[in-house]
């Protein structure tokens, strides 16, 4: 027999395996004995109290035996001289779609721009260091895309278009910690991740697939309203019948390709703002209610805020407890901030983008002759008066958050954890209105919310500009391109993810699309 249960475990009292089994038995009134296993299914953590507790959710195994290894299975085919579908893109949308080709009998044939994730190190270093953008290969494209060098935070809100835990079940087999299957908020830390995009990689390549690394698309041969072949930036053109379009929303020269072709492309609402950065001491101290360091069973606090600033959200997205700041640019000219964590989340600082809601079709009047790229050519400005504010390099501006509120240059920053380095810069008087104002008064909103979190120990670094795609590439009820046969607009640069567990589940429903009929 297996009953599920709810346990609740003492701060003092976790780690302490044998009590799970201990205070099962006294809940289900079973002898000890009889229990053969206990599953732990869920785990999170309840500080809303001093006194904080451990939820755990439990598959309780009684006189039965406890699976070792989970049920679920992958049978990948050999797929070497099966029909090919072509995908442009690795990111989490394009290996998903890939490893569901393959499941399906299907050869996927992946472009992708970047180099592999070892080789895309380098171009990293170059950011921080020399501040050069390779502009094929950086923090959003390369093996693995925008998900590789990042925080790997595994939630979504997409629970109903695909089946999450077989997403999570593959990263599982592919090399990520079993306790993402349990985590109430999973995490596997840009530290881990580069293997885990190997293994896929790897899985691909053994069961037939291929993929080109430093292979930029750079057009769309379509003839009677079909797709027909793509071109390189080699000028090599390949003959396709099916492409899985996952480029992502940094790949804005297929916007414009797509725009120029005079494919409908639909201006969408995104979000905008900077990312803050606090020592992580004091986010541990508000949302662990603890004076001095946080209990080292404890993993850094996290936070997650939103209020409503007249008519418009302001929210934090991406929060990176014990993270980094990092350079997200795709292009020189630019600054993009974003953030990461290792899988300890033991770096000093806790970031998080807190970002304005924009609404194209009200907040862009200037933008208008841009017609479907008005939000991206405005996301461009943005990013490139960061860079000008910033001096010119990836130094990002930066200001004290206080100062940011209250109005004044900062005489001087926090340390922080960006490593292209901090520029003191007017930001309040920077950014548009619609985004400064509301930030301010939003930023006061949260100091109340969680006291300590408005202090002039805290840096806001700008700009935090990429937070979802500005554009939909429309498609029908087929996932086709309404005006292009063939083409599968997929993953976040469609406009139908808004992180790596959406863009995985996307890439998968793409692939059973583009292969039906075949
Ligand atoms: C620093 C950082 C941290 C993040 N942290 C998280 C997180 O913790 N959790 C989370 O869920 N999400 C996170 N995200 C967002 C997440 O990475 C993206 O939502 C996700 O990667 C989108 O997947 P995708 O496959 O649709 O596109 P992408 O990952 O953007 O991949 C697109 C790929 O297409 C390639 N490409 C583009 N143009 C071309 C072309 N013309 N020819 C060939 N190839 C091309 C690119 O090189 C890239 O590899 C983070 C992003 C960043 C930048």
């Amino acid at each position: 027999m297996v009953k599920e249960i709810q346990l609740r475990i003492k701060l003092k009292e976790e780690g302490n395996t044998p009590l799970l089994k201990i205070k099962a038995a006294r809940v289900l009134r079973v002898e000890l004995n009889d229990i053969t296993g206990v599953k732990v299914l869920r785990k999170s953590i309840d500080a809303r109290k001093p006194s904080i507790y451990f939820n755990y959710k439990v598959a309780v195994y009684i006189r039965e035996k406890m699976p070792e290894t989970s049920d679920y299975t992958f049978q990948y085919k050999d797929v070497s001289s099966a029909k090919e579908i072509h995908i442009i893109g690795f990111g989490p949308a394009g290996m998903y779609a890939a490893l569901r080709c393959i499941e399906l009998g299907f050869k996927p044939v992946v472009l992708e721009r970047g180099k592999n994730v070892q080789d895309r190190r380098k171009d990293l270093k170059a950011i921080n260091q020399d501040h050069f953008v390779n502009e094929d290969s950086n923090y959003c494209f390369g093996e693995g895309g925008a998900g590789t060098y990042s925080d790997g935070k595994l939630y979504t809100r997409s629970l109903k278009r695909g089946d999450v835990r077989r997403i999570f079940e593959n990263l599982v087999y592919h090399g990520a910690t079993e306790q993402i299957l349990v985590d109430a908020h999973p995490h596997i830390g840009t530290n881990k991740l580069p293997k885990v995009v190997t293994n896929i990689r790897e899985t691909i390549l053994k069961y037939g697939g291929e993929i080109r690394f430093e292979t930029r698309v750079t057009d769309f041969i379509i003839k009677a309203n079909k797709i027909k072949a793509i071109r390189l930036l080699n000028d090599e053109e390949l003959t396709v019948e099916r492409v899985i379009l996952a480029t992502g929303h940094s790949a804005r020269d297929i916007y414009y390709l797509l725009h120029k072709k005079e494919a409908s492309l639909i201006a969408k609402s995104f979000a905008m703002g900077v990312r803050v950065e606090h020592p992580q001491h004091i986010i541990d101290s508000i949302q662990y209610h603890c004076e001095t360091e946080r209990d080292p069973k404890l993993p850094a606090a996290s936070y997650s805020l939103v209020n409503q600033v007249k008519d418009r959200g302001v929210y934090s997205f991406c929060m990176c407890p014990g993270g980094f700041i990092v350079p997200a640019a795709t292009a020189n000219g630019e600054i993009v901030v974003n953030g990461m964590s290792p899988s300890k989340r033991n770096n000093p600082y806790a970031n998080s983008g807190i970002v304005v809601e924009i609404d194209v079709n009200k907040d862009l009047p200037k933008y208008e002759r841009f017609g479907a790229l008005k939000g991206l050519e405005y996301q461009k400005n943005l990013e490139k008066l960061a860079w000008t504010s910033g001096g010119r390099t990836q130094t990002a501006p930066a200001q004290r958050l206080t100062d940011f509120v209250e109005g004044n240059l900062s005489s001087s920053l926090n340390d922080t954890s960006y490593q292209p380095g901090l520029k003191s810069a007017p930001l309040h008087s920077l950014l548009p209105k619609l985004i400064g104002g509301k930030l301010r008064t939003g930023f006061k909103q949260f100091g109340i919310k969680m006291k300590g979190f408005y202090t002039s120990e805290a840096n806001i670094v700008g700009v935090e500009s990429r937070t979802s795609s500005p554009v939909t590439i429309p498609r029908n009820e087929n996932l086709e391109h309404p005006e292009i046969e063939g083409l599968f607009p997929c993953g976040e640069g469609g406009g139908y993810a808004g992180g790596i567990i959406s863009a995985a589940m996307d890439g998968e429903r793409c692939a059973e699309k583009a292969v039906s009929g075949l």
